[in-house]
């Protein structure tokens, strides 16, 4: 099958283009395993963090991309849910051990031996791949392929972070950065707390437009002070100004939720500017944001047809 290959870690500033195009075995599904003919696959910036090596694929050469849409074209041995011919989506959790104190208690994103789809394992620039049964999702049938795609990891895991700001209705939200997740976010939010304003913290002025375009209160460049204090908020940016920019807004009790899985160092002096009464004092929190569950990806793929989330995309 074809397939495009990460063959090492490297810099994109040195080195553009990365993947390359290759002729490579058509995987074989294993037991309770599916091969599925891969129709389309979305593009994630952590995609360059495993690229660079800030989270690096253990082999080589690999196959990257863990946002897949594809039919069913052999089931393995054992397949009780799906059959051929099924549409199915793949996420960027591809498996965990099922038995650890996490996964038992849903948080299989936590688990050990969590694999990650295109990092731990072949993901979907390729004709085909493969994925077990129990981490196959049956994608709603309003979506097509291409607005099914981002849903499985832009999407999740913006749904995971809402979550984890325990944002109530009312409640301000500060989304700094607005790409692929917060876009999504922005939609959930407002379905979810129609009386929350939503406050928008971006770069550009076009990525502002567009957040005004799905809602947005008020929206302004990183730096800029909103017209009020943020009760919770998620960063999605790469960088750490962003970071020292959130807690200062933050009100008293307020939460940063960060949705990154690497930050990158350019900026990390940044970090020095932390005032303890300015950023940290009365109850601020900070918590990260790790993979996605099992039951993040199916609520959120019900959530975003019941909404119904309209990802924008490019082919
Ligand atoms: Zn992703
Ligand atoms: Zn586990």
């Amino acid at each position: 099958m074809k397939a495009m290959v990460l063959n090492r870690i490297s810099s994109l500033r040195e080195y553009e283009a990365p993947l390359e195009l290759v002729d490579f075995p058509k995987p074989v599904p294993g037991k309770r395993e599916l091969l599925i003919k891969v129709s389309v696959c979305g593009v994630c910036h952590t995609e360059l963090d495993e690229i660079e090596g800030r989270t690096p694929p253990p082999f080589f050469p690999i196959i990257l991309g863990h946002q897949i849409i594809g039919r069913v074209e052999e089931a393995g041995t054992n397949i009780s849910t799906f059959k051929v011919g099924d549409r199915v989506g793949i996420a960027w959790i591809h498996s965990a051990c099922g038995k650890c104190k996490h996964c038992i208690e849903g948080n299989d994103n936590l688990c050990e031996k969590f694999e990650a789809t295109g990092r731990d394992t072949h993901g979907g620039y390729a004709e085909y791949t493969t994925i077990s049964e129990d981490y196959a999702f049956t994608i709603p049938k309003i979506f097509s392929d291409q607005e099914a795609a981002p849903l499985l990891c832009a999407g999740t895991i913006g749904y995971r972070s809402l979550r984890l700001t325990n944002m109530k209705d009312g409640d301000i939200l500060g989304l700094v950065g607005f790409g692929a997740s917060a876009h999504l976010v922005i939609q959930m939010a407002k379905h979810k707390h129609p009386n929350s304003k939503i406050f928008v913290f971006a770069r550009s002025e076009g990525e502002r437009e567009f957040a005004r375009e799905l809602g947005a209160a008020w929206a302004g460049d990183i730096g800029e002070n909103p017209p009020e204090k943020l009760n919770c908020a998620i960063d999605t940016t790469p960088a750490w100004k962003p970071i020292v920019e959130a807690l200062k807004n933050l009100a008293p009790g307020g939460r940063l939720v960060i949705n990154a899985i690497r930050k990158e160092d350019i900026d990390k002096d940044q970090l020095l500017k932390i005032s303890y009464p300015v950023h940290l004092w009365h109850e601020k929190e900070i918590k990260s944001v790790a993979n996605e569950s099992h039951q993040d990806v199916s609520e959120f793929l019900e959530l975003a047809a019941a909404i119904p989330i309209r990802p924008e995309v490019q082919v």
